[in-house]
């Protein structure tokens, strides 16, 4: 086996990458597919178990209604047609952490099929990936490798897992770059996200990812002998394994030898993937129509029913606030990262005096000095709340610009929410009615063009005396004083207005 060696640019050029991606979901149910344990991660091994979900003979499956409310909801985001009566197959196997001897699976006749995600393309363009199905089945148990004293000698099971209910989401082989690999996963995990079907935790499980991947020269039409990357778990990582994998088959047919077809897993420390069997290709599941099940029959009226449930979707609500907000694509994106702080930005944005510049507040001041203390929106020691009143005084000229950053500095600095900060640092008012007057005759001597604007009848002028001296005060005037001062002021100036 050799490692991949640098392959010339114009060799790798010669051929075109050819990816479809397999993702299991774990869904979001209180209790499993097939029986009424607890659907929930970790737990003492094997207490989540009953005599369903552990095989015993006997047992009966009696399929979770919520589970297929959840599987209908993603396959709509993600555009694919409902089938109104699929059916429940039994996938026959033998593994030490599947008790049945059989996975409960859909074949030929899944929840869902023919739909697709839009990826960003070349140039600013989106592409179309295709999706062949989205399909229901039950989680398999684990087996426990290491962590005993003598897991040297022997393997342990839990079957907590087991009966999970899963939505298997198969890919088109339409992905032609790891890129495209990886921004088809971001976005199918946050269309996921935000429909609410699945936690999506990689680490504990909940959103596995096989990659099919194969290459041939380009312009062919016939696609090369696929090998499948297993069990990556982070989409970085997928993306490395099929770099890792493009190069590895491209030197395997320039040495004039054939790539096997087979599964191969991918080792991070070494950033290589290894073979993993050749031999199980010849898969043969003989699957068959699960007896114990009846067909799935979701109607018009429940689909229906189900459907309203389907919140605004990311690319959606981003084109959409993009119009509303006038902001660009990145600002967009920044907003609508989680559906949690997109609502919550969108519910604070309708609460400010101006939602322009809460916007502008997150995406200039707030998203940098995230960045710089490497912390997620989420662990921003500023909160939206703390946002928009920051927006609020900046918009009455309380609070000049330099003042604010300088806050918000503070709040970083010392971990603490705007609120607090400006209550301990805000400028003292200025409420003394002489000193302000001082500085509106200040003012009201360096604009003779707009005071004889406002003499000669253009009475929003004042806002620009208002913003002139609340600037000179340092944003320290007394804002309804000001005001009422400045219009006084001009007022008397103008003889008989
Ligand atoms: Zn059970």
């Amino acid at each position: 086996m050799s490692t991949t060696t640098a392959l010339s640019p114009e060799v790798l050029a010669k051929y075109q990458p050819v990816i479809g991606l397999e993702v299991h979901v774990q869904l979001l149910t209180e209790t499993k597919a097939f029986c009424g344990c607890v659907n929930r991660y970790g737990g003492e091994p094997n207490t989540h178990v009953c005599p369903t979900c552990l095989g015993l003979p006997g047992a009966l499956p009696v399929l979770n209604r919520r589970a297929v409310e959840l599987a209908v909801l993603a396959a709509k985001a993600i555009h694919c047609e409902i089938r109104e009566t699929s059916i429940f197959s039994r996938k026959n196997y033998f593994y030490p952490d599947s008790p049945k001897g059989y996975q409960i699976s859909q074949f030929d006749k899944p929840i869902a099929e023919e739909g697709w995600i839009e990826v960003p393309g070349a140039a600013g363009a989106t592409k179309r990936i295709g999706i062949t199905r989205l399909h229901l089945e039950e989680d398999a148990g684990k087996s426990l490798h290491d962590g005993f004293a003598d897991s040297v000698s022997r393997t342990y099971i839990d079957l907590n897992r087991c009966g999970t209910p899963l939505a298997e989401i198969v890919s088109e082989p339409d992905l032609r770059t790891p890129d495209e690999a990886f921004e088809y996963l971001t976005r199918l995990k946050e269309i996921l996200l935000y429909c609410g079907v699945s936690d999506c935790n990689m680490e504990e499980g909940s959103l596995r990812c096989d990659a099919n991947v194969s290459v041939m020269l380009k312009g062919s039409k016939q696609f090369g002998t696929k090998a499948e990357v297993k069990n990556v778990n982070s989409f970085r990582y997928i993306r490395a394994a099929l770099e890792y994998e493009i190069e590895r088959q491209i030197e395997v047919l320039e040495g004039g030898n054939r790539v096997v077809q087979e599964s191969r897993l991918w080792n991070n420390a070494e950033g290589r993937t290894y073979s993993m069997r050749s031999k199980e290709q010849a898969h043969d599941y003989r699957y068959f129509p699960e007896p114990d099940l009846p067909p799935l029959v979701v109607g018009e009226a429940w689909k229906r029913e189900i459907l309203t449930a389907l919140p605004e979707l990311p690319e959606a609500r981003r084109a959409r606030m993009i119009a509303e907000y006038e902001i660009n694509q990145q600002d967009a994106m920044t907003l609508t990262a989680t559906r949690a702080f997109a609502d919550s930005f969108e519910a604070a944005a309708k609460a400010a005096k101006s939602p322009r510049r809460v916007v502008s507040l997150i995406t200039s001041e707030l998203t940098g000095r995230l960045k710089a203390a490497n912390l997620e929106l989420e662990q921003s020691p500023v909160t939206l709340a703390g946002i928009v009143q920051a927006a609020d005084l900046a918009e009455s000229g309380e609070l000049s610009s330099k003042m604010l950053k300088q806050l918000l500095d503070s709040c970083f600095a010392e971990g603490k929410d705007f609120a607090e900060i400006y209550e301990r640092e805000k400028p003292q008012q200025i409420s003394d009615a002489g000193a302000i007057e001082a500085m509106i005759d200040e003012v009201i001597a360096a604009n003779p063009k707009q005071v004889a604007q406002y003499v000669g009848g253009k009475k929003t002028v004042a806002a620009f005396f208002v913003g002139n001296v609340m600037r000179l005060s340092k944003g320290q005037a007394n804002p309804a004083l000001l005001n009422e001062l400045v219009t006084r002021k001009l007022d008397s100036l103008g003889g008989s207005h």
